[in-house]
């Protein structure tokens, strides 16, 4: 769905208003503000179609801003990661800015602050800090430093930029009112100590603006029209509006704050901290592990740009934060698969099946369609022999009249190929088929045209070819968690809902063609599901991820329980 396709979701109306009350449309700018202290999820992915998706739809420059003004969580990785996954969703920033690129700047507006008079370093603790914070019906008490001059301050906050305190020793707290009912507006920190070594100032700051602080005078800096965060917010616009009263030059634009509300997916956890605990603690491999809702672990798990930025767009922006079925974004994955991914042939169970009526050493190369929903996609051979692999669950012995795959006296089609008829089986001392034998009808070619080819049978299935097979190591993935909502219960560990078995490795027999596969590809294993080449394929093996099923089979699973 284009954004053409439907009505506007409730920023797009508040830029709208905005345009129709003469804000111009060059004016109009975004950005996407991340703190690169982790990898960007499935929730981050929301908010990147948001914004960039308003810079496509107005014309509009979207900066890429990394929010790093807490050097002691973040790290140049997570800066890279970001990136990546910003590009690789599609999406093209104006400008790479980061706020410490204003660290000097917010200095600067610090010291017109306190000039003000509207600013004041506090030398408490923070316990006594929190102590006076009063509670949302009781005033706060002033600090016994709140009324310290203009010079004591200045020269207080120029020795703590001059690393001459240790942490926590001093505060600049700006003052505002110590009884508003917004707890957020009771002198709210600016700057604290932190003699921490950042990701790119190194060792030249040792007092660090807070998000409040920093966030909305980056914005004015960079001249963001409309500064979209989420809805925890929304106590904190008053803030981000006063800080702004302070600096505002009427011949520049305002920026202005709105919420919406987090996008939380089910059985999975979106939140930073929470995936680093499950990598840290090697719930997982990292944080690109396929079972990951990181950008990364859906890129990895196969899942496609395209399906994402569809599913952002299907689930739209909401006022009220909910929880979305993971089913809604396997949907899109699908969607876009169906499209694009070829089909082959896996079998990842198998049982021989023998021909015995073909004959011994013969082989013969079959052609078949790569994608019957993308013409352009052409016709792939593939080989046919005496000895070939099916799915075990594709064979019953004592089949009803509804069974219609592989029996004993019935016939199937092998896709591509032959009709055949099951005639016996082959068990081992313990009762266990290792061999079924069959006969082909040898007019019955698929696309011949013949008579025989064109009967109607009622049951396909697929099959590989034994000394033509290629092996694959196949990782089947589960949900994560099996609660749906993991995080949902303060006096739970989301951990403790951890899915054991969430990971499978199979060793799967893939038609040759597969042969030469490479990282990142797409496919369908005909009958089976998606799977795509993960990055572990080397000149050794070969290894895929299955990236989702056909079908939703957890919605019959949740609607049986
Ligand atoms: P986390 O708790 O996972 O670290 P965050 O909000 O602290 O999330 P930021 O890096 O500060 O992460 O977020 C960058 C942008 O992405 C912000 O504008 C934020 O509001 C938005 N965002 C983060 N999580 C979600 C989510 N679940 N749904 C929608 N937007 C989100
Ligand atoms: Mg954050």
């Amino acid at each position: 769905m284009s954004t053409e396709d439907r009505s506007l979701n409730f920023i797009e109306q508040i830029i709208e208003d905005d345009l129709a009350k003469g804000f111009a449309q060059d004016k109009l700018r975004f950005r996407f503000p991340p703190e690169p202290n982790g990898y960007l999820h499935v929730g981050h992915a929301s908010s990147i179609c948001l914004n960039f998706g308003l810079g496509l739809k107005y014309n509009a420059p979207v900066n890429l801003r990394f929010d790093d003004t807490n050097p002691a969580k973040e790290e140049q990785e997570y800066v890279d990661a970001i990136k990546r996954d910003v590009e690789w969703l599609g999406y093209k920033w104006d400008k790479e800015l980061y706020a410490s690129d204003y660290f000097q700047e917010l200095y600067d507006w610090a010291v017109v602050f306190i000039k003000k008079g509207v600013a004041y370093v506090d030398s408490q603790g923070s316990d006594e800090i929190a102590r006076q914070k009063g509670t949302p019906t009781h005033p706060g008490t002033a600090s016994p430093y709140r009324d310290r001059s203009v010079e004591e301050n200045l020269e207080l906050f120029e020795k703590m930029r001059a690393g001459e305190f240790p942490n926590g020793a001093h505060i600049l707290r700006a003052k505002i009112d110590m009884a508003s009912s917004n707890m957020l507006m009771r002198d709210p920190i600016m700057y604290r100590i932190l003699h921490e070594k950042h990701h790119r100032t190194d060792n030249n700051w040792c007092i660090y603006p807070m998000y409040d602080w920093a966030h909305g005078e980056s914005d004015y800096l960079e001249q963001v029209s409309h500064s979209l965060c989420t809805l925890e917010f929304l106590m904190h616009r008053e803030l981000y509006d006063w800080f702004l009263d302070q600096i505002y030059d009427e011949t520049k634009t305002r920026p202005k704050q709105r919420e919406f509300a987090r996008r939380n997916l089910s059985h999975t956890v979106v939140s930073k901290r929470k995936l680093l605990q499950l990598v840290q603690e090697k719930h997982v491999t990292g944080w690109d592990d396929p079972r990951m809702s990181t950008i990364s672990g859906m890129r990895r798990r196969g899942y496609t740009p395209a399906a994402i930025r569809n599913f952002a767009d299907t689930i739209g922006i909401a006022k009220r934060t909910n929880l979305v079925d993971v089913s809604v974004l396997e949907f899109c994955v699908r969607e876009d698969l169906n499209k694009i991914a070829p089909r082959v042939m896996a079998v990842l169970d198998p049982v021989k099946l023998i021909i015995t009526n073909y004959p011994e050493g013969q082989e013969e190369w079959l052609e078949a369609e790569n994608n019957p929903e993308d013409e352009s996609a052409g016709f792939r051979e593939i080989p046919f022999s005496r000895e070939l692999y099916i799915e075990r669950e594709d064979f019953m012995e004592n089949a009803n009249s509804k069974y219609f795959r592989l029996t004993l006296g019935k016939e199937v089609r092998l896709k591509n190929a032959y009709i055949i008829k099951g005639e016996s089986v082959v068990k081992d001392s313990e009762g266990n088929i290792t061999e079924i034998h069959a006969t082909y009808d040898t007019d019955s070619k698929s696309g011949s045209g013949s008579e025989a080819s064109l009967r109607k049978i009622k049951g396909t299935i697929h099959w590989v070819s034994v000394p033509h097979a290629v092996k694959a190591e196949v990782r089947i993935y589960d949900r994560l968690f099996t609660h749906e909502n993991p995080d949902g219960d303060k006096d739970v560990d989301f951990k403790s809902y951890i899915n054991p078995n969430s990971l499978e490795v199979i060793t799967g027999y893939l038609e040759p063609s597969l042969k030469s596969a490479v990282d990142g590809e797409h496919y369908q294993f005909q009958r089976l599901g998606y799977f795509c080449v993960d990055r572990d394929t080397n000149a050794e093996k070969i290894v895929f991820n299955k990236t989702v099923g056909l079908r939703d089979t957890w919605a019959k699973i949740e609607s049986k329980e």
